[in-house]
């Protein structure tokens, strides 16, 4: 139960010695397990990217970030969470040179399945960025050179995001859909990572740079939204797209079309706001309001899929069905996006005024989870 958590580097130059001070973080009584890691072997370290030279990770055989997350499936309390964990005082010194990373890795998959965009290699290993945005030595783990798409379940850890009457929280089922989306699309030969993999605090800055470390072409947050809305024939949902960006334009357009025609098999009293559809969401400085469509390059939209807030939808949420029928709808708008120059459908040209505030989303207190 015993893993590497908060890590700080002591005056490390790139090519420097390197000393990482290691916080033991420890799963405190009736702490989840760990869940044992499935799908393709991991190699250690020395077997990754050493000798061999020229030879480029292959990602879409060797990497399968959804095959290696599948084992935490319906498990999202497995990560070792704030309330589960003690920190204890205790001192690991890693010393070795940083050096560039052969074969243009660019992220690892960590033995527990947790992605991590990688900084540089040391003696014993990687030297990485924890989802906490901390830096962590890691003695082995999968290495990704690039991925087509990046999905984001959003929230995660104690950011629970919205709350149903029913109790079902918007991070687990937003973790579904996320999961069975990138299921569909791995199976289509479209390489796909999630940026959080369990139930632990992810900062925006972090998902955001992952999407980018990848060279995704596609970033797609999944969301379920909480404010009031007023009844409604159709689907309340909402995607938003970056205001820079006309292939963010593009994704969003077609992931939205799908989604609103294919949830509209379900008998349900749906909500929606007036302005529902494709949005630019803009604060008061003019930028794009949500970190997850401002900070990255790659193409990004949110996409708050329906309304927890709404009993009636939530209750739907909580079923299969649900699940199966949004992950594919998702998953055909992003591969249409990738295969075809369809321009998508459902835009709202007024953009919305939103000025965020709250402090979710950031790094503050974050935990990491359980990386060895
Ligand atoms: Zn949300």
């Amino acid at each position: 139960m015993t893993s590497l958590g908060q890590l700080v580097r002591v005056g490390a130059g790139r090519f420097g010695v390197l000393v990482v001070v290691a916080a033991v973080v420890v799963a405190g009584c009736g702490g989840a397990e760990r869940p044992e890691l499935v799908g393709p072997d991991v190699a250690p370290a020395d077997e990754l990217g050493r000798g061999d030279a020229g030879a480029t990770p292959d990602t879409t055989d060797a990497v399968d970030p959804a095959a290696a997350t599948s084992s935490f499936a319906d498990s999202g309390s497995s990560f070792v969470t704030t309330d589960e964990t003690t920190v204890e005082s205790s001192t690991t010194v890693v010393e070795g040179e940083l050096q560039p990373v052969e074969g243009g890795v660019n992220a690892i998959v960590t033995p527990t399945g947790v992605l991590a965009a990688v900084l540089g290699r040391i003696d014993d290993g990687y030297l990485i960025e924890t989802p906490c945005g901390f830096q962590a030595a890691i003695a082995w783990g999968q290495p990704l050179t690039t991925v087509d798409v990046m999905l984001d379940p959003g929230h995660g850890g104690d950011e629970e995001g919205a709350v149903a009457e029913s109790g079902l929280t918007e991070a687990s089922i937003n973790m579904k859909v996320v999961r069975r989306a990138a299921a569909l699309l791995t199976d289509r030969g479209i390489s796909t990572a999630l940026t959080r993999s369990g139930d632990y605090r992810m900062p925006i800055v972090q998902r955001a740079g992952l999407a980018d470390a990848l060279q995704a072409k596609a970033l797609v947050s999944i969301h379920h939204n909480t404010p009031k809305a007023a009844d409604s024939t159709i689907p309340g949902t909402e995607v938003y797209v970056q205001s820079t960006s006309a292939e963010a334009r593009r994704l969003g357009g077609l992931v939205y079309e799908r989604l609103v025609s294919d949830l509209a098999q379900f008998d349900v009293s749906w909500v929606a706001r007036t302005d529902a559809g494709v949005l630019t969401v803009l604060n008061d400085e003019g930028e794009d309001a949500y970190g997850i469509n401002r900070r990255p390059s790659t193409p990004s939209a949110l996409v708050e899929v329906g309304y927890l807030a709404n009993p009636a939808e939530a209750d739907l949420f909580a079923t299969d069905d649900y699940v199966a029928v949004a992950a594919q709808a998702i998953a055909e708008g992003i591969e249409a996006f990738l295969s075809t120059s369809a321009a998508g459908s459902g835009f709202v040209e007024t953009p919305r005024s939103f000025n965020p505030s709250g402090a979710t989303g950031g790094q503050s207190d974050c935990v990491d989870p359980a990386l060895n």
